[in-house]
């Protein structure tokens, strides 16, 4: 008998990839080989083609705006149909700041130019207010993800210059503790839809939170391997690190 098989489909990872977000795909592959699940990597970039069969679970970081805008027409053109397929057919995926902002609807960034996005999220990115700042910071959110209200508080660093809004009815991932989350003022932080995830936690921010890695490895292996109960892991040192970052986010005020 051979054992679980997931594949990650890793998009634009030279162009979006800031603040540690190699570290979320590093963690996913680590906590898979671990348990002996046979785990594959796939980067697909600018003209890579998404199989939608092959992706079980979608990773996409953040960028810069100049990087997000060279990859957005690409998402939309290229990727919107696959990764909308491989969600359907029970793909799970993480995205993570200006990946949240282009699964949104759109992004119109800091000098006002509009980037489509591909509506995996129903939410909109609009950039600051003339003379506000950038959110930047350490973040400490409650989870909000149906099921998982009573994991611990998700820890993880924000910059960013775009203001997020949440449509009437989409669901965020958590509510900020500390930090600014979406926008600085609802309250709100990040979004789920389905299996879905978007964040603007940058961190990594799965190492510290492996309760939220295992909820994405769990529903992707779902899709190929119905019934698979994935194996705890010992995280004394991942809940360690968890901690530290919440305490030194309240320290810093
Ligand atoms: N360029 C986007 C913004 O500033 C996203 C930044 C990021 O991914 N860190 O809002």
């Amino acid at each position: 008998m051979t054992g679980p098989r997931l594949n990650i489909a890793w998009l634009y990872a030279d162009l979006m990839s800031i603040y540690g977000d190699r570290g979320n795909v590093v963690c996913l592959v680590r906590r898979c080989q671990w348990r002996g699940i046979d785990v594959a990597v796939r980067e697909i970039g600018i003209g890579d083609e998404l199989d939608p069969a092959e992706a079980d679970l979608l990773f996409i970081g953040g960028a810069q705006d100049r990087e997000q805008r060279l990859a957005a027409d690409d998402l939309l053109a290229r990727k919107a149909e696959p990764v909308r397929e491989a969600l359907a057919s029970g793909a799970s995926a993480l995205a993570v700041c200006g990946g949240y902002q282009l699964f949104g609807h759109e992004y119109r960034d800091a000098a006002g130019t509009v980037l489509r996005g591909i509506g995996v999220f129903d939410l909109v990115t609009e950039p600051a207010a003339p003379g506000a700042r950038r959110i930047i910071g350490n973040v400490v959110a409650s989870p909000l993800l149906p099921g998982c209200e009573d994991a611990p508080n998700l820890v993880g660093f924000e910059n960013h210059g775009g203001r997020t809004r949440l449509s009437v009815g989409a669901q965020p991932l958590g509510r900020v503790l500390h930090g600014g989350g979406n926008n600085g003022e609802d309250g709100f932080e990040g979004c789920v839809a389905g299996r879905a995830v978007g964040t603007y936690l940058h961190g990594s921010l799965l190492p510290k939170n492996p309760w939220l890695a295992d909820w994405l490895l769990q529903a992707a292996l779902t899709r190929r391997h119905p019934g698979y109960e994935l194996p705890a892991l010992d995280d004394t040192l991942e809940l360690q690190a968890r901690e530290s970052a919440e305490r030194r986010a309240y320290a810093a005020g």
